[in-house]
């Protein structure tokens, strides 16, 4: 048995204003947890994006998100749930004037090969991205594969 207070845990670097690590906090091995905290027009995720080998579902606990899915736009609300199988494509985005608080799950915890996807201003379009951390460690940087323009910075 393990319990953690949410409030108490590490706030990673990332799109979310908020986004704390509960599952690996609590110590779980096959599913990641993670509590988000979200201004308007932040996302829980770096860009477009499918993990390979994981399930995720997002459990909205106030506000309003909405996903870009392979289906369309879809509105989540406050006591709503979404679920995206392992190679679906998704994007949320706090879509409400105030915060929204999130919490997602993910199915194992390694979600095998990541893809992701942003707009990328010199390439005229949307490309591969990924992730790294800057120089000063201070900040994630999305970079596009296919020219090496930073795409985006998240502190
Ligand atoms: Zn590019």
């Amino acid at each position: 048995m393990e319990k953690v207070a949410i409030d108490d845990l590490d706030n990673w670097m990332g799109p979310a204003d908020v986004k704390r690590p509960v599952g690996k906090a609590l110590g779980t091995e096959h599913m990641g947890i993670r509590f988000y905290e979200l201004e308007p027009g932040e996302s829980t995720a770096f860009g477009y994006h499918a993990h390979a080998d994981q399930e995720e579902v997002f459990y909205v606990l106030d506000g309003t998100l909405s996903f870009e899915t392979e289906d369309g736009d879809v509105e989540v609300g406050e006591g709503e749930v979404i679920y995206f199988e392992p190679g679906e494509l998704q994007q949320s985005r706090n879509a409400g004037d105030g915060r929204a608080r999130v919490l997602g799950l993910g199915a194992p915890t390694d979600g095998g090969d990541l893809t992701l996807l942003r707009e990328c201003e010199d390439c005229g379009e949307r490309t591969d991205q990924e992730i790294e951390r800057s120089d000063d460690g201070e900040a994630l940087l999305t970079v596009c594969v296919e020219c090496g323009s930073e795409t985006g910075r998240f502190s």
